[in-house]
């Protein structure tokens, strides 16, 4: 066989079927595998007019197909599948070969698989994708990490099939070495939980405080995605909330079961963070929303629990209530990116990973499910001060939120009289009060600890470690 192919895709179901045929698409011949042939000679018959697909139904017939250095991307299931077929293909390959792993890796695993094949010269790619089975088509955020050489010979590739922001610039760089690729896919799910979550809050609010149908929610979004929530997640919750049931004629989503499913990246980041020290208390709660929407059994026995007498709006405060409700979401949003910005941050401390963050904001602008005209802010933010402490400290953000905050309160207010749950909202309130807080409480348990555990404490007026003697037979 002769070695024709610029890039080969093994693990040919929805993700990488998608992807070998952007690359195809984009002029590239690509070798395709998969470890059941069939899905192979599928993917061949149904749309070889595309482009240039090499059909390879062994593994080495795939290598041998592949120009050298060899580009071989793995779209296998996450976990053992991935080492399984790194075991296959790795004593096949020379040094300088790349093996990039575009699945849902946990950054842990591409470290380590990382570190195992450079002992062989092999470059390993950990690659986030982002964007679904359509974006995976039609152009996908990548973030790819692994050793910067091999961006060099992959990158112009990637650049050329990713989604393009609306200035015209691919939705893909460098991230950082070995998992760093993985680490920022792993902490734009843990995003797309919480803004999931916020949106949620927002349209019960909407519904139960305000009293709109949900139609009339899906108009109200539409609104606001003609301004700064301009974004993916907003454009498509008003098409679900505009949908009807053919069946029963009833909104869409009343007919859904009210149980939210999770794959475990948002539980990942949540992880890590705690282990990191990075409090993502809005991603947490967006993970625990989730948990305890499952808790069928839980709920049931909970139904009968007292709540407050629902009090309804008039039209015009129903129309007030709506501004507030945006006001809150997006001072939100701001905190929920400011939190999973942190946890970038602090892996890159605790990694050695030189991420930049600005770039990192400019490849989730198109392609990915968070995609935003907010990530071109994030972006001016990190540009103009690259060592910002937290986005709550670029001027632009802070005012932002200055102006959104009674707003943001009067809706929580509204949301515990009316007993609608806003634990979103809530925390993200909290993390900006606690920022901002001259003294918080942390003086008292460190008082408490040193009680009870003889913990000590430092003083505010002299530095050094001070334990108590407390009074009583202790
Ligand atoms: P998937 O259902 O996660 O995996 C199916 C593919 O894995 C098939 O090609 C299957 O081969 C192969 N496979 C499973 N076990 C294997 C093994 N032990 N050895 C070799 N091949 C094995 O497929 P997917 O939904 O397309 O996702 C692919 C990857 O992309 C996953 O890591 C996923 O997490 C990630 N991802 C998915 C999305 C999405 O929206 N779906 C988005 C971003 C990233 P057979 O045909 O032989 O069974």
């Amino acid at each position: 066989m002769s070695s024709t192919a610029q890039i080969g895709v093994t693990g040919l179901a929805v993700m990488g079927r998608n992807l070998a045929r952007n690359f195809a698409r984009n002029g590239y011949t690509v070798a395709v595998h998969n470890r059941t042939p069939a899905r192979m000679h599928a993917l061949v018959e149904e749309f070889g007019g595309e482009g240039e697909f090499v059909a390879c139904e062994s593994a080495k017939d795939f290598v041998a197909a592949l120009e050298r250095p060899r580009r071989l991307v793995v779209m296998v299931k996450a976990g053992e599948p991935t080492d399984a077929v790194i075991q296959e293909f790795a004593p096949l390959l020379e040094p300088g070969d790349m093996i990039i792993d575009g699945g849902n890796a946990h950054f842990a695993d591409t470290r380590r698989r990382e570190r195992d094949l450079r002992e062989q010269g092999i470059h390993f790619v950990g690659m986030g994708v982002s964007g679904g089975e359509e974006g995976a088509l039609n152009g996908p955020s990548i973030m790819p990490g692994g050793p910067r050489e091999s961006y060099d010979s992959l990158g112009p590739m990637l650049e050329k099939i990713s989604a393009k922001a609306a200035d015209g610039s691919p939705c893909v760089s460098h991230v950082g070495p070995d998992g760093a690729g993985h680490f920022v896919k792993m902490v734009h799910n843990g995003i797309e939980y919480a803004d999931m979550q916020l949106i949620g809050e927002a349209y019960q609010l909407l519904r139960d405080v305000a009293g709109y149908s949900p139609a009339e929610i899906a108009e109200i979004f539409r609104t606001w995605n003609r301004g700064r929530l301009d974004s993916y997640l907003i454009e498509i919750t008003a098409e679900v909330l505009s949908h009807v049931d053919a069946e029963t004629g009833k909104p869409f989503v009343d007919v859904v079961v009210d149980q939210a499913e999770q794959k475990g990246t948002g539980r990942w980041t949540v992880q890590i963070a705690l282990d990191l020290g990075v409090p993502v208390s809005g991603i947490a709660e967006a993970v625990f929303a989730r948990s305890l929407s499952g808790h069928a059994a839980l709920r049931e026995a909970s139904r009968g629990l007292a709540g407050p007498k629902a009090k309804p709006l008039s039209e015009a405060e129903a129309r007030a209530f709506a501004d507030r409700v945006e006001q809150a979401l997006y001072a939100s949003k701001i905190v929920s990116y400011t939190q999973g910005f942190h946890e970038i941050d602090a892996a890159r401390g605790e990694y050695g990973w030189d991420i930049d963050l600005g770039a990192v904001s400019a490849l989730w602008r198109g392609g990915c499910i968070i995609r935003a005209a907010f990530l071109d802010r994030i972006r001016a933010a990190y540009d103009a001060r690259p060592d910002l402490p937290s986005l709550l400290s670029d001027a632009t953000f802070a005012q932002e939120i200055a102006d959104a905050q009674d707003d943001w309160r009067e809706v929580l207010v509204a949301a515990t009289r009316q007993g609608v749950p806003t634990p979103g909202f809530a925390a993200a309130l909290a993390y900006y009060d606690a920022l901002r807080a001259e003294r918080l409480p942390a003086a008292l348990t460190q008082g408490q600890r040193d009680y009870f555990g003889a913990h000590t404490y430092r003083r505010v007026d002299r530095d050094g470690s001070f334990h108590t003697l407390w009074g009583g037979d202790r």
